[in-house]
């Protein structure tokens, strides 16, 4: 969105206080702006990240009690408490994330509810917080003489933060950081051999949204003017959760939609259902849950994802023609050693998948690694890369030992690999995911995407990103969903997004497998024009055409064993290499 079009957004919907508007629906768009901060918090935590947490409300309450207990008993300032609050909320979110977020799977989202639980306990019980009747008498707000603590003034307010707030969202998302957190969602393999310090990138996510939902608790205290456990109990936090994935979790403007719908549908059936069923209760909860079992079911993406097929989508602006290149790595010299695999060892309990293999690739060369199946070629580039951990051996790139480093710290020296299946993010575009890789040579983060100090950063990365495509053959797919690639270009798209690294190593583990013949020899076209261009290159095929063709020097691998090596020629005649192919191909 333009800044010009955003900023008259928000002026239009600030203009809503100012409109005839009975006060009753004006606190309910103040309810709604509460609840859309703390959403807009998990938009990034599951939407993006994919990490659930049902402990929100915790941290809505972290901002809460602060502010009423600092103002009630010190007497300070609300905008003072703000930031105190903010700060409580931000060391309780790094020591919570710095623990749970290190866990996989289920643990997370368990964790989230001991958390959510035991902070709701803590509350209700301290004597200083008043136990469960909370406290009472906290001040309004006040902004220059103008009262903002209730009414349309609190809404004014609320929606300037949160529209704020969201504009920051996408602006982060947007950007070098924002793209690191959205590779988060499906596994880190990817994220880290791109050079993303993914646990970092995780704890940031989760103290910001801890932080979103720590100031709509400070906004909550001053609009109720009292605070007690009860709102940030754990079943305000499912509703929270609720809220944001009915709306669509995966966009900042869902959280919004879905606060909307939930405040709405819960208010009439809180006079509906008791009506119906004659009795009083909070019947609305199992009308939730079952609007929430469909919605997984037929909407997956949350009611904004409707929305968003109908707006417009333009392509981005190439608006990057002018910026300075990325500074660029030094190279080796033709026929430099660049890799040195000595000896190197894998063992999966009792299975050795790589045994004791040893082999170099000079600068310029193509080296194919070759094999039946599950004779571990892929375990060897996971050792190389540092996906896997050796159970012995050396690994030494460019005269320096990378046995033992992880991967995004191998990346970090200049190797860069694709995957034997494609990891992507397939709803960002072509040029977006390719710019992933280049995430090692920008540095501006989170707070500077947030504010738009990174920009020319940008327009550098950009440009670098279209640059490798182009050098791919595949500058024609920029504005292209990755998602809606065939199987040929999402291969060359990951081939782009490693060069775009600016490796002195690159490594493609089946780069050929899913791939029509024609697309194969215009891979083939690209590794030799690759190579030509001074680049070295690990190659693990299946496709024996294609090996035979490009490769320089061949390294055969059976059983986890090294079977022999020697030119595609030396290789087609060694009566071992055919015996270990009889039967296995063709
Ligand atoms: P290739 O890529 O040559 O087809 P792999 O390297 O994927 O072979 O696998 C080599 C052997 O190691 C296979 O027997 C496979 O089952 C085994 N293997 C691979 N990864 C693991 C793992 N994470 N745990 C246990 N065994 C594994
Ligand atoms: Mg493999």
């Amino acid at each position: 969105m333009k800044i010009k079009t955003g900023v008259l957004l928000a002026v239009a919907v600030l203009a809503v206080a100012f409109l005839p508007l009975p006060d009753f629906w004006i606190t309910q768009l103040n309810y709604i702006g509460l609840y859309s901060l703390t959403g807009l918090g998990l938009v990034l935590l599951t939407g993006v990240a994919g990490l659930t947490s049902f402990g929100q409300a915790a941290f809505v309450g972290i901002g809460a009690y602060a502010t009423a207990w600092l103002t009630l008993n010190l007497d300070m300032s609300p905008w003072l408490t703000l930031f105190i609050g903010l700060a409580i909320t931000a060391l309780s979110a790094l020591v919570v994330g710095g623990i749970t977020l290190r866990m996989s799977g289920h643990y997370l989202p368990l964790a989230t509810i001991a958390w959510g639980l035991s902070l709701y306990y803590l509350m209700g019980n301290l004597d200083a917080l008043g136990k469960y009747d909370g406290l009472l008498g906290v001040p309004g707000l006040q902004l220059l003489g103008w009262d903002v603590g209730q009414g349309r003034g609190f809404f004014v307010l609320t929606w300037a933060i949160l529209l704020l707030a969201a504009a920051a969202l996408l602006m982060l998302l947007d950007s070098r950081p924002g793209r690191a957190m959205r590779s988060l969602k499906n596994g880190t393999q990817m994220a880290e051999a791109m050079g993303v310090h993914t646990l970092r990138y995780k704890i940031v996510i989760f103290v910001i949204a801890a932080l979103l939902a720590s100031v709509s608790g400070w906004l909550f205290a001053h609009f109720q003017r009292s605070v007690n456990p009860s709102p940030f109990g754990l079943k305000m936090g499912i509703e929270y959760l609720f809220m944001t994935v009915v709306g669509g979790v995966g966009h900042v403007w869902g959280a919004i939609t879905g606060a909307f719908l939930t405040k709405l549908l819960e208010d009439k059936l809180q006079v509906l259902l008791p009506q119906l069923i004659g009795t009083s209760g909070s019947y609305e909860i199992i009308v939730f849950g079952i609007v929430l079992v469909l919605m997984l079911k037929f909407l997956p993406d949350g009611l904004w994802s409707m929305v968003e097929r109908y707006l417009p989508h333009p392509p981005r602006t190439r608006h990057w023609d002018a910026a300075a290149p990325l500074a660029e790595r030094s190279k080796p010299q033709a026929g430099e050693l660049v890799l040195d695999v000595q000896n190197i060892r894998k063992e999966f309990g009792g299975l050795v998948a790589v045994n004791d293999i040893s082999f170099q690739i000079q600068a310029g060369q193509i080296v194919g690694l070759i094999g039946p199946n599950g004779a571990g070629k892929s375990t060897t580039f996971n050792l190389i890369t540092g996906v896997l951990s050796l159970t012995r051996g050396h690994v030494l790139f460019r005269d320096q030992e990378v046995a033992g480093l992880r991967s995004r710290e191998i990346a970090q020296q200049g190797m860069s690999r694709t995957f034997q299946h494609v990891k992507m993010i397939p709803d960002m575009t072509v040029l977006e995911n390719v710019a992933l890789g280049g995430h090692l040579r920008g540095h501006k983060d989170v707070l500077s995407a947030m504010t738009g100090t990174n920009r020319e950063e940008e327009k550098q990365l950009f440009k670098e990103a279209e640059r490798q495509l182009q050098r791919i053959g595949m500058g024609e797919h920029l504005n292209e969903l990755a998602g809606n690639l065939a199987m040929g270009p999402q291969r060359l798209m990951e081939i782009a997004r490693a060069l775009c690294s600016d490796p002195a190593l690159l490594l493609l583990d089946e780069p050929a497998a899913g791939l029509r013949h024609k697309e194969k020899k215009a891979l083939a076209a690209v590794l030799r024009q690759l190579q030509s261009e001074g680049m070295s290159i690990l190659l693990v095929e299946h496709d024996m055409d294609l090996v035979m063709d490009v490769c320089d020097h061949l390294v055969v691998m059976e059983f986890g064993t090294l079977l022999t090596q020697g030119t595609p020629a030396e290789i087609q005649q060694s009566p071992a290499v055919r015996a270990a192919y009889l039967g296995t191909e063709h």
